[in-house]
């Protein structure tokens, strides 16, 4: 009942130009020794937010490094879903815990995967809590598990996490992205790994301009008029509520300035909906918002697209795990502006490669500011790409996953 995702195609040598060969071919020597391992990722949806993104390059870059690799969805429905959405919120700081219907209900859908999941894995890479209970009820069905948490675990619900933390312990390594994620107790298995973003996909491969000019145009936005844009799913934590009020008090000084909110719905994001519904809400009919999702046919082309041409493009998140959107917009070279939180400021030093933000008033100051001085902008911009270049590129997170392959001895 797992369902095996379809692969695309991946090559690492097609990278070697973009991050150097010195570390294509460390990826190379340490592949060689995991040759034809067998190796499992498992996630919550093969659609929508950066699980996702980053499994779709890396599961075929593994196996076009010679790894034996596949990567399997979880069985869920509406409940499922809907406990574990809950889990996500309270484990990233929300008052509100499972109930312990709830509980149950995440426990038995684990089960049922558990019963389905195929065996003799070499190496078992769980990704996020939905998963999560799966190393403790079929151990043997993999020689190593590894759990892989995309979110921040800084400030949780502790009775959330204390809940969860017994089905952790039999993983042979953890990993998060930043260390000021890693619960207290879990150092011992703890691995920092950020994540990475594949600059050959058609979400980041170079466009032209007048590509970009083209596609935006098609979606109703004037191309002579600035634009800000913020990518990212309908989530109270991403706040496009704040992202409007920002774009309001710009509009105040700079009445021709759009803005574009662009959110995918993820299948596992049932409260998706009503946020975006609110988000229209709050918009009041302002012809000037430009509220997108993939059911208006916005994709990975429509995303590169709108990061590309944008003026200033925002994640005012007020919680954030890592932000891939972020190291998106920045490898565009344009101008971000980010929520001064969670795995923003690792990608984002203030004032040299994009501003942090803290409120509403601050994210509309530097917008103003980079819109009166495209220098800036362009400034910003260039300085942010090479950062990406030596730090976020998925290359950089193969060589990671390799790296920690061998130290768990898969
Ligand atoms: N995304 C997308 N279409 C959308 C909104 C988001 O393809 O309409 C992608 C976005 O480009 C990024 C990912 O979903 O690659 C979101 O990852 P991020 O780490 O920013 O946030 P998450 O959704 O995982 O919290």
């Amino acid at each position: 009942m797992l369902q095996p995702v379809a692969l695309a195609q991946k090559h690492l040598a097609d990278y070697a130009s973009i991050v150097g060969r010195p570390l294509v071919d460390e990826i190379r020597e340490r592949a060689e020794r995991l040759a034809g391992k067998r190796v499992l990722h498992v996630s919550a949806t093969s659609f929508g937010g950066g699980v996702s993104e980053i499994l779709s390059t890396l599961v075929p870059l593994m196996v076009d490094a010679g790894l034996s690799c596949e990567w399997h969805v979880i069985y869920g429905r509406e409940e499922f879903f809907n406990a574990t959405k809950l889990m996500h919120n309270a484990l990233q700081g929300s008052d509100e815990d499972l109930s312990e219907e709830q509980w149950q209900t995440w426990l038995r859908y684990n089960e049922i995967n558990a019963r389905e999941l195929s065996t003799d894995w070499d190496v078992c890479v769980i990704h996020d809590p939905q998963p999560a209970a799966l190393a403790s009820l079929v151990l043997e069905k993999a020689r190593k598990w590894v759990w892989r948490c995309h979110i921040d675990l800084s400030t949780p619900n502790h009775a959330t996490l204390e809940r969860l933390r017994p089905y952790l312990d039999p993983y042979d390594a953890s990993v998060f992205h930043m260390s000021q994620y890693v619960p207290a107790g879990m150092d011992g298995t703890a691995h920092i790994v950020p994540p990475a973003i594949d600059p050959l996909a058609p979400k980041n491969m170079a466009f032209s301009p007048e590509d970009a000019v083209y596609i935006c145009q098609q979606f109703g936005i004037d191309i002579d008029r600035p634009l800000l844009c913020q990518v990212s799913r309908f989530d109270p934590w991403k706040d496009p509520l704040g992202v409007i009020d920002a774009y309001r008090l710009v509009t105040d000084e700079m009445p021709e300035v759009q803005l574009a909110l662009v959110g995918s719905m993820a299948t596992d994001d049932p409260e998706g909906w009503d946020y975006f519904n609110a988000t229209v809400a709050h918009a009041d009919g302002d012809p000037d918002i430009h509220i997108f999702n993939n059911l208006n046919n916005v994709g990975a082309i429509e995303v590169n697209a709108f990061q590309s041409h944008s003026d200033v493009v925002l994640q005012k998140s007020t919680r954030e795990g890592f932000g891939l959107t972020v190291t998106e917009a920045i490898w565009k070279a344009r101008p971000v502006i980010g929520g001064a939180v969670g795995g923003i400021p690792l990608q984002i030093t203030d004032a040299e490669t994009g501003f942090l933000v803290s409120t509403v008033d601050q994210c509309a100051q530097r917008a103003l500011e980079i819109l009166g001085d495209p220098a800036l902008g362009n400034r910003l911009g260039r300085a942010g790409k090479e950062a990406v270049r030596r730090r976020f590129l998925m290359p950089r997170l193969l060589r990671d996953w390799l790296e920690l392959f061998e130290y768990v001895e898969v």
